[in-house]
């Protein structure tokens, strides 16, 4: 029968029995990942083809009436999958879809074969896109669009497809946010705010990812509110269209929904933990968030336009209109066939469409086709194009990363609360002491206070014990006088004589006092004992003071290393996402790794920083910068840990990368430290890490002249003789390459080896290192230029001299342009003297510099090398010679 129904059965054989996708994605779950260290790394890719399902629109009131004795010009055997397409009554040919939807078929039957299993996939994460293509008129609008406000069952996909999408996600975790587009004239307008009538494409030339930053994007919540958006954006669509004189048919509707949704319970088969990280990096697993976008297309007409302008259009314009949709049938055309070249760039259709065709995403076309026989080649050519669509092959990729902004928000939380419970802690210590102290205080003046006390009151007593007893003796004295005196008494010669009664009165006095004074004694002996035992209490009290004391300065060196670790926890952090971003750059770019520029690399890896950090916040290597205190970061370059330092060092080869920081970084002894590291360790990793904060550092003349007088060119020189990483290699060129534009130091660093250096690691074969010797070649040889046209050089290049010029002559021509510019120019340079032309006329540069000054694609280096030749007796004499022309 037919031929072209055989062209695509191959494919077709396999899922003949639904355009669901052979790996149904709810029943049996896409393999996911099936390492730990590299869990989201693993971006799981499926094969998935484009599926095509036909669509017959019922004869209309005009088609009733007008092919009424005609037979419909298609005949469907949906159940076979197949489309007759009539010649005539006897003769057609057979076509089969994955999907063939008759007149009768519903909007909901449309939509679950067509659309739901595209939609299931977004919610899984993957992009899709849904779209119809087809005649004016034959319901393409119909299929997708219809809000179904008046009859709940005429509802299109987008409005279906929304409500699926709703009772899918969560509203607490995940996000739905839309676009609505139009795209006339290759012009991209936003339908949800029509003064914004020239969007650009955004490509990311790394991952292809194409985005519309001016576009609106509005987030919606419910399903009434996305309805009333539909609604809105066809008002606009409408005045659009008026506005501009057309008609919608003529432009092409996208719809972009992005579903964005946090991974939960999945955390502990994304460990990035490799056994040797603190307790804390338990807590800095990031969630992991799934960004998928379904784009729904509504295109223009598929109808050739009348080119006479009988509608009302110039040519210019008839060809604009058509330029996005032909420009689709190509690259479909160039997938369907294999091409090596797919015109993705000739249109803003087919560049939006580019993850859709060949991409990502999870496609569905949906072909509409009408009944009547006068239409029979705009149907054929409807029914070509959705066969070869079907031959495109997808390659489906989860859209899956690490949610790096969220675990930065923890970890913040985190280290604010650590912060608080120190302070706490803190201040309850001081509180204790000094409660301690105070009562302490107390207890010896109490003490003190007793002890006058009972002094004063024993000293009162024995006083008036001593004066009573003094008073005694005295009434005593006095009546024994008396006595003497009395006329009774027998003789007054007679001297005074005291009895023996009296005698043994006094005795017994005396030795009463002689028991209340050891009495007293005794008593005071008690209060000296008890003043010293109170002395001895607050000894123990100060002690115990101490020994508080100690605890506190234990407490605050426990709070340094905390902070120490949340500061290497960060920085790892921070690695981890570099390494991340990295990993899944290199397995965009398919698998293979290389980085490219050094300077240039380490400050994108900045930048990206800068980007994963979000708009209003600051970078957060700032944040850590201004929390952890540079001279804190760079003391832990010094670390007994080599983790420790390895960490340290990436952190302020992060920070050296900009500009604002470098003073800072070379001010605190940081790039003295640097330069220590290439001596003292023999860690790679250091090496290449520190070589690379060195190569920023030395992009500053100051800084250049700093590392020459700290020896570095000879420390420089050492690590690229016993360096075997390419990376490291690269590091440690760029450095050397930065300071080769230093005028001053010529002299010194060619003295100090640092071309011979140079030249040496050329023995690693990466195109990045060959770069960064070129470039510091190209610097070298433009400063020796400058000194010479100066006066203040004479004689050949160092260059030359170090045995540069079989180097440079053997890699003019290199294919890689990085190389090649920076040589092209260091040619140009060195040709510019006369004492290096017969050198370079030997060597064989004079050849090159002929090929640069004819066939050099940058025409500045083309006229600088004519020009050069131009000027040179020497060159103009050997081409005569050899009868060259330039
Ligand atoms: P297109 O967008 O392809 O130009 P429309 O969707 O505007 O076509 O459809 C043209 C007309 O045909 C509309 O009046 C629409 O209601 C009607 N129509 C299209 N498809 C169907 C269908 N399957 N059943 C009933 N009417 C349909
Ligand atoms: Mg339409």
């Amino acid at each position: 029968m037919s031929t072209s129904s055989q062209g695509s059965s191959t494919n077709r054989n396999a899922n003949r029995n639904s355009l669901k996708p052979s790996s149904n994605v709810k029943s049996k779950p896409i393999q996911r990942r099936t390492t730990t260290a590299s869990a989201v790394k693993d971006h799981t890719t499926v094969p998935g083809r484009v599926r095509v399902a036909v669509r017959l629109r019922p004869r209309n009131a005009e088609e009733l009436v007008a092919d009424a004795d005609f037979a419909d010009c298609v005949e469907l055997q949906p159940e076979l999958k197949r489309l007759k397409l009539r010649k005539n009554n006897w003769d057609g040919e057979t076509y089969e879809f994955d999907e063939v939807l008759t007149e009768f078929a519903s909007q909901k039957r449309v939509y679950e074969v067509v659309a739901r299993p595209v939609v299931e996939s977004v919610l899984d994460g993957y992009n899709g896109t849904i779209m119809a293509y087809g005649q004016t008129g034959t319901g393409k609008t119909y299929t997708l669009g219809r809000l179904g406000e008046e009859d709940t069952a005429a509802r299109g996909i987008m409005v279906r497809a929304m409500e699926d999408i709703f009772a899918d996600v969560s509203l607490e975790s995940d996000s739905v946010s839309v676009s609505y587009l139009q795209l006339y004239m290759e012009t991209i307008q936003d339908l949800l705010d029509p003064s914004n009538d020239n969007i650009a494409i955004v490509e990311d030339p790394k991952t292809n990812d194409v985005s519309l930053p001016g576009a609106t994007l509005v987030e919606i919540r419910d399903q009434q509110s996305f309805v009333e958006l539909l609604r809105l954006g066809e008002a606009h669509r409408f005045a659009a269209n008026t506005k501009l004189n057309t008609e919608s048919s003529r432009s092409h509707a996208i719809l972009m929904v992005h579903v964005k949704r946090s991974v939960k319970g999945r955390d502990a088969s994304h460990s990035s933990e490799n056994g040797n990280h603190p307790h804390m990096v338990k807590s800095l697993k990031p969630p992991i968030v799934r960004k998928a976008k379904l784009v729904v297309v509504d295109l223009a007409g598929s109808e050739r336009i009348d080119k006479s302008g009988s509608e009302g259009h110039m040519l210019e314009e008839a060809k604009s209109i058509n330029l996005s949709l032909s420009a689709l049938g190509k690259c479909i055309n160039s997938l369907a066939e294999n091409s090596a070249h797919v015109p993705f760039r000739d249109s803003k259709l087919t560049r939006l469409l580019r993850d859709s065709f060949g991409g990502t995403a999870r496609t569905s076309l949906i072909i509409t086709i009408g009944p009547s026989p006068r239409h029979r080649g705009e149907t054929a050519s409807t029914i070509m194009f959705g066969q070869r669509a079907m031959k495109v092959e997808n390659m489906i990729k989860l859209k899956e990363e690490f949610d790096y902004k969220s675990l930065s928000r923890r970890l913040d939380i985190e280290l604010d609360k650590l912060i608080m419970e120190h302070e706490r802690q803190q201040k309850a210590f001081e509180d204790e002491i000094e409660r301690l102290a105070t009562e302490a205080q107390h207890r010896i003046s109490e003490a003190e206070r007793n002890y006058v006390e009972s002094l004063e009151k024993e000293r009162s007593k024995y006083q008036k014990d001593y004066m009573e007893s003094i008073k005694k003796l005295e009434e005593k004295f006095v009546m024994n006088q008396r006595k003497n005196e009395d006329p009774h008494m027998k003789s007054n010669t007679e001297i005074p004589s005291i009895t023996a009664e009296e005698m043994a009165d006094l005795k017994k006095m005396l030795q009463k006092e002689t028991l209340l004074r050891k009495a007293a004694e005794g008593e005071t002996n008690n209060l000296k004992i008890q003043v010293a035992e109170l002395k001895q209490s607050e000894a123990s009290a100060k002690i115990e003071i101490s020994k508080l004391y100690k605890i506190l300065e234990e407490e605050s060196h426990q709070k340094e290393k905390l902070e120490g670790e949340i500061a290497i926890l960060q920085s790892q952090l921070l690695q981890l996402g570099l390494e991340a971003d990295e990993t899944r750059r290199h397995l965009d770019r398919g698998g293979f790794s290389k980085e490219v520029g050094g300077r240039d690399s380490l400050t994108s890896q900045i930048k990206h920083q800068q980007q994963v950090s979000g708009n209003g916040e600051k970078p957060s290597i700032a944040k850590l910068f201004e929390q952890v205190g540079l001279q804190k970061i760079l003391s832990l370059l010094e670390s007994e840990d080599a983790d420790v330092r390895i960490h340290a060092v990436k952190v302020v080869a992060n920070l050296a990368a900009e500009e604002t920081n470098q003073g800072k970084i070379v001010e605190a002894g940081g790039l003295t430290s640097l330069l220590m590291l290439l001596k003292t360790t023999q860690d790679e990793t250091i090496h290449r890490v520190a070589a690379g904060a060195i190569a920023n550092l030395a992009m500053n003349e100051t800084n250049q002249e700093l590392i020459m007088a700290q020896g570095g060119i000879s420390l420089l020189s050492m690590t690229a003789a016993n360096a075997e990483d390419p990376q490291t290699l690269r590091m440690v060129a760029g450095a050397i390459a930065n300071l080769c534009g230093n005028d001053k130091l010529q002299t010194e660093l060619r003295g100090e080896g640092g071309i011979k250096a140079l030249l040496g690691m050329v023995r690693c074969r990466h195109p990045d290192v060959h770069a960064q010797v070129a470039r510091g070649i190209a610097n070298f040889a433009k400063c020796e230029s400058r000194a010479s046209s100066q006066g203040m050089k004479s004689g050949r290049s160092f260059l030359i001299e170090d045995g540069a010029l079989p180097w440079i002559v053997q890699n003019a021509n290199n294919e890689a342009s990085s190389i090649r510019r920076h040589i092209e120019l260091a040619l140009c340079h060195l040709a510019q003297h006369e004492a290096n032309a017969r050198d370079m006329i030997s060597g064989g540069a004079l050849w090159e510099l002929v090929r640069i000054s004819r066939d050099c694609s940058r025409e500045d280096i083309k006229t600088l090398a004519h020009r050069t030749l131009a000027s040179s007796p020497s060159f103009q004499a050997e081409m005569r010679r050899l009868r060259l022309s330039h």
